[in-house]
């Protein structure tokens, strides 16, 4: 307990969807979060976080305005506040500046999304682990990817590797969002990062290396159609998610390791044309004099993915299917969990993507605040014990199953 109250002040950096419910989810959980700050680039949208908190629990949030790119604000504003933590729902591009800013000031760093340089559509996690001894010599933790995919996928093979199996051969990530918006065209998180995710050549690990297959909007995609329970029958796309790079390297016996996604062919249509009129380049285009690029551009007319909540309707499923040894025989087990769009907005004001992400981020810190998770250095989630996290998903609204299932061919 002394532990929680010296430690349970956290900085929350970012102000988006998945900050919100990272911001409500740590509100909830007082005797952790004693002291929780927002704080992001536009102060306005921190201060409407802390006043639908305040008025759904009575809680103050500090919040404050910062630019996470430049690390002598991070590290002044953490001197400021003192925060235990960190908690980066920022972008991407954020992430080594915000590291930092940790290292500096020596407070452990969480985020949900490993570091992708603003000029290149290309994420892996050689930059961050470049860290790893900075952050031993420091003492402190940086936990990588605490979000639901990566993240609870990560933990799900944790688990799965310490309680299912003695073995685990056969890796497969579904991630299933089977929720309508009611938009044409909109995208669940962040539209630039997204866009650069989804419009990648893929990856997966097969015997021992990578084997690339084309996007999931090219001729030649590989994709087939998943029965996910409570949502029925989707067609889902192998994609490259980030996840697979650090499963590969730390669940020894690994043959195989896929990531599926579900797309709607209005998806597909909406990014076809925007990939072939030049919407989604991420290079300047000179414009009537002004610099302008296209995602970007296209990022600002897009619905804000926080904003998605009000009219959404269906359910998220995500989960893993492994297949393995156990006492000598092959088995195959799905470990999933199902989201609600429409309970997760009454709940939080967003909708089941940024739950889903928001939940397992809040979870994170709390492993780190409450010394559950301990060490020094940089960790990918599967790297820690997964018993108090897997509790913790049951106990703060993402509860899982593990089912018996037929292996994926
Ligand atoms: P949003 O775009 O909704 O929010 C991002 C927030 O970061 C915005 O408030 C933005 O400020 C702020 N920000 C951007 N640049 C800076 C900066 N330089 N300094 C300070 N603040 C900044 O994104 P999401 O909430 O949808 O996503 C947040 C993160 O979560 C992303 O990294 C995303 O990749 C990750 N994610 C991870 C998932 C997982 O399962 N692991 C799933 C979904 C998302 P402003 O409001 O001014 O634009």
């Amino acid at each position: 307990m002394d532990r929680i109250k010296d430690h349970g002040r956290i900085m929350i950096i970012g102000a988006g969807g998945v900050a919100t419910v990272a911001a409500h989810k740590c509100a909830q959980v007082s005797d952790v979060f004693r002291e929780i700050m927002v704080a992001s680039r536009t102060l306005s949208k921190c201060e409407a976080i802390s006043r639908d908190i305040g008025l759904r629990y009575g809680r103050d949030i500090r919040t404050a305005g910062v630019n996470a790119d430049n690390v002598r604000e991070l590290i002044s504003l953490i001197e400021k506040f003192q925060p235990y933590a960190v908690l980066n729902l920022a972008l991407p591009y954020q992430d080594l500046h915000i590291m930092d800013a940790c290292l500096e000031t020596g407070v452990h760093y969480i985020d949900t999304a490993n570091y992708e340089p603003p000029e290149k559509a290309h994420f892996e996690y050689s930059w961050q682990w470049a860290y790893q001894e900075r952050f031993k010599e420091k003492g402190i933790m940086a936990v990588l990817g605490s979000g639901f995919d990566p993240g609870v996928t990560n933990i799900f093979t944790a688990y799965a590797d310490k309680h299912l199996f003695d073995e685990i051969n056969y890796l497969d990530i579904l991630d299933c969002n089977a929720g309508s918006h009611g938009h044409a065209f909109a995208t669940n998180f962040n539209p630039e990062i997204n866009i650069r995710e989804v419009s990648q050549v893929v990856r997966h690990w097969n015997k021992g290396k990578w084997v690339e297959t084309p996007a999931i909007i090219d001729e030649g995609s590989i994709h087939f159609s998943f029965d996910y329970p409570a949502a029925g029958p989707r067609d889902s796309y192998l994609l490259y998610h980030e996840e697979l790079e650090s499963l590969v390297l730390n669940i020894k016996g690994l043959k195989r390791a896929r990531f599926w996604m579900t797309f709607s062919d209005n998806y597909l249509t909406h990014l076809k044309v925007l990939k072939n009129v030049g919407m989604t380049r991420i290079d300047e285009v000179d414009y009537d004099g002004c610099k302008v690029v296209p995602v970007k551009f296209l990022k600002a007319l897009l619905p804000e993915p926080a904003s998605l909540g009000t009219k959404y309707t269906g359910k998220t499923v995500i989960g893993n299917i492994i297949t393995g040894k156990k006492d000598g025989k092959t088995i195959t087990r799905y470990i999933y969990n199902v989201c609600d769009h429409e309970e997760s907005f009454k709940e939080t004001g967003t909708q089941a993507i940024a739950y889903t992400t928001g939940v397992p981020a809040m979870i994170g810190a709390m492993m780190v605040i409450t010394g559950a998770w301990q060490g020094s250095g940089v960790f990918n989630m599967e790297q820690l014990d997964p018993d108090r996290f897997m509790d913790a998903l049951n106990k703060y609204g993402l509860p899982w199953q593990v089912v018996e299932h037929d292996p994926l061919p």
